[in-house]
């Protein structure tokens, strides 16, 4: 049988292994951080008239630019920002990879505060772009003189901030963001994959203006409920979405998806609205484990990493045992739980119970 290393394959990429969160159907996934509610029956039937309309026209290319969804999404952040500053792609993820193909690349280097979103080094390895993991502070919190220190030790062409921060829920405040786009030359990428679930004073897009190196990621694929359809979009000056030209190929975003998400967002508020149970319900689960003697973190997301977890892959498997997937993100007697539904949560909090009596 034919295995991967006896292909011709690039050096760089012998001996890696892909993305993998486990793709399990159960009745209750806790283990990627989406929105486990479902979207309400009439925005439902009113994208699929969308998705119907756009599909009439599916013999031509779609629209290169995407200008109305480049609006829609200017629209849904405001800050002053308009279709000029947005780009958009095939979920965060490929925003990310076409920021590493634009800035970063052989010779170049990327630096991120660990632990933090494992795309992140993939990213850096399928672009030959260099790597520099520096791990954070005490309980995964990030202050102004360590970024600064990091930034000024490494040189690096990309930082890339999680705020709040994957896996850890850590947010980030907006002084050491500031702090950091002083220190670097390079660009710095604020990933805000998670930010409708935080404070909204915390968002970087308040920074944008006047800072043509900022690049502020985000996705609907986490608050918006939107994970399937694969949208993700970068706000910052209209250069940055020039470079982001160069190494996209031509018509990215599909008819469908640009019309789904046009969609989506023309009912942004309803769409948001079970942000705010969601919310808290983290808070719920966050006291529920204290009681239990565990040692969950901060967080400002969807999702919470629980320490004091003496047998993480134990307590996985006794948790799927029960209908229950979560996720094991390799931080030793930790593991990573999304924030769901009451019921869901509710369920997660009597099967931890049980299993730690
Ligand atoms: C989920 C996630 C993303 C989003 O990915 P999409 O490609 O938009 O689905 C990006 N960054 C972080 C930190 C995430 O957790």
């Amino acid at each position: 049988m034919t295995e991967l290393n006896d292909l011709p394959i690039r050096e760089s990429l012998k001996g890696r292994t892909p993305y993998g969160a486990p793709q399990l159907h159960v009745p209750v996934a806790l283990n990627v951080n989406e929105n486990t509610h479902e979207i309400s029956e009439d925005i439902l039937i009113d994208i699929i008239s969308r998705l119907a309309q756009s599909l009439r026209e599916i013999n031509r290319y779609p629209d290169r630019e995407f200008t109305a969804l480049r609006e829609s999404l200017a629209n849904y952040l405001g800050h002053s920002l308009t279709a000029e500053n947005l780009w958009a792609a095939n979920g965060s993820n490929e925003v990310l990879q076409q920021i590493f193909m634009a800035f970063g690349g052989p010779g170049r280097t990327a630096l991120s505060f660990t632990p933090t979103y494992s795309m992140y080094s993939l990213i850096a390895q399928s672009t030959d772009t260099k790597y520099i993991e520096v791990e954070r502070e005490h309980r995964y919190e990030l202050s102004v003189d360590f970024v600064v220190a990091a930034i000024n030790k490494h040189k690096p062409d990309i930082v890339i901030i999680c705020s709040p921060n994957n896996p850890t829920g850590t947010p980030v405040e907006l002084a050491v963001i500031e702090a950091a786009y002083e220190a670097t030359e390079g660009v710095l990428v604020i990933d805000e994959a998670y930010a409708e679930f935080s404070l909204n004073e915390n968002s970087a897009l308040s920074l944008l203006s006047g800072r043509e190196r900022l690049l502020i990621s985000r996705t609907m694929s986490k608050a918006f409920s939107f994970a399937g359809a694969r949208v993700g979009y970068l706000a910052a000056n209209p250069a940055v979405c020039d470079a982001m030209r160069l190494v996209r190929l031509p018509y990215h975003l599909s008819a469908l998806t640009q019309a789904a998400a046009e969609a989506a967002l023309s009912h942004s508020a309803r769409m948001l609205a079970t942000v705010a149970d969601i919310r808290d319900q983290r808070d719920r689960l966050y006291v529920a484990l204290q009681d239990m003697g565990l040692d969950p973190y901060r967080s400002d997301a969807n999702f919470i990493l629980v320490g004091g977890i003496a047998n993480p892959e134990q307590t996985w498997q006794a948790l799927l045992d029960r209908g229950i997937l979560v996720r094991n993100v390799g931080i030793p007697n930790t593991l990573r739980i999304t924030a769901g539904t009451e019921a869901e949560t509710t369920a997660v909090i009597q099967a931890i119970t049980e299993i730690l009596s």
